[in-house]
């Protein structure tokens, strides 16, 4: 830290001040895309372990917001593969080629309630970002359309997929990108995640986070340090979110994407 920095005042924050959100960043696999990154990863495993071996609470746990060498790594490492340093680089592009074999057999949907959500905001002209390690994401979001015959993708104002970034997460590099390019403050930026080396990012950025839990795995995402849990995107409030606040709504909006 330069000197300069230290005779900065630190901003005054105490739970009680509002922190109103103005923008959402949103994370890809998992919020948006039930993209086949993990049965990629569970199909690339043959020859190294037993692909059954692979559950989704492991992809969940090692795998999941990283880097793809990074993921390989930490699954190899995770099921006691011998050799795992110098095997999962061959590992990770196994699995890259697998995933693309799966994307051109069309294995990759939008979570309806993600495209609800998105549609709402996008109708509302409120700031969006995508942000995702896998150099996939932006091309599988390129391919579904919107029911107003728009690209999904066009809805985000910044996309960060796929970018050669120094750290993965649990660090917050990614969406400290997607907020510095969108123009926002980090600490206005709500980030939507699944997993929780995301949540941990988020927070480590100072950013709202709100913990997706479509696996059953909220108690993980909680103790991760999620703002607020919920288990579809169609439970968020709204409104609320309009206004700069995050909170859950019993009354789930419904429009169609
Ligand atoms: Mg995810």
């Amino acid at each position: 830290m330069r000197l300069a920095d230290n005779l900065m005042p630190a901003p005054l924050r105490t739970p009680e001040t509002p922190r109103l959100l103005k923008a959402v960043i949103f994370d890809v696999d998992g919020v948006l895309l039930a993209s086949p990154h993990e049965q990629a990863w569970r199909d690339a495993l043959q020859g190294y372990a037993d692909p059954a071996r692979f559950t989704t609470a492991l992809y969940q746990a090692e795998v999941a917001g990283r880097a793809r060498q990074d993921g390989a790594l930490a699954a190899l490492v995770a099921l006691g593969v011998k050799d795992a340093q110098g095997r999962a680089r061959a590992y990770a592009e196994e699995k890259q080629l697998r995933l693309l074999a799966l994307i051109k057999d069309g294995r990759v949907e939008a979570f309806p309630d993600a495209l609800r959500l998105v549609a709402a905001l996008k109708a509302r002209s409120f700031p969006m970002a995508a942000a995702s390690a896998s150099k996939n994401a932006w091309a599988m979001l390129r391919s579904i359309r919107l029911n107003d015959g728009s690209c999904f993708a066009d809805a985000f104002w910044v996309a960060v997929c796929g970018r050669d970034l120094v750290h993965g997460k649990p660090d917050p590099e990614i969406f400290l990108t997607a907020a510095a390019e969108i123009g926002v403050q980090a600490d206005r930026c709500l980030v939507i995640e699944d997993s929780s080396a995301g949540i941990v990012a988020a927070q480590r950025g100072d950013m709202t986070a709100l913990g997706i839990a479509r696996l059953g795995d909220s108690k993980a995402l909680c103790e991760a340090g999620a703002d607020l849990v919920l288990t579809s995107l169609d439970c968020l409030g709204l409104t609320s979110l309009l206004g700069g606040r995050l909170c859950g709504n019993s009354a789930p909006h419904r429009q169609k994407p």
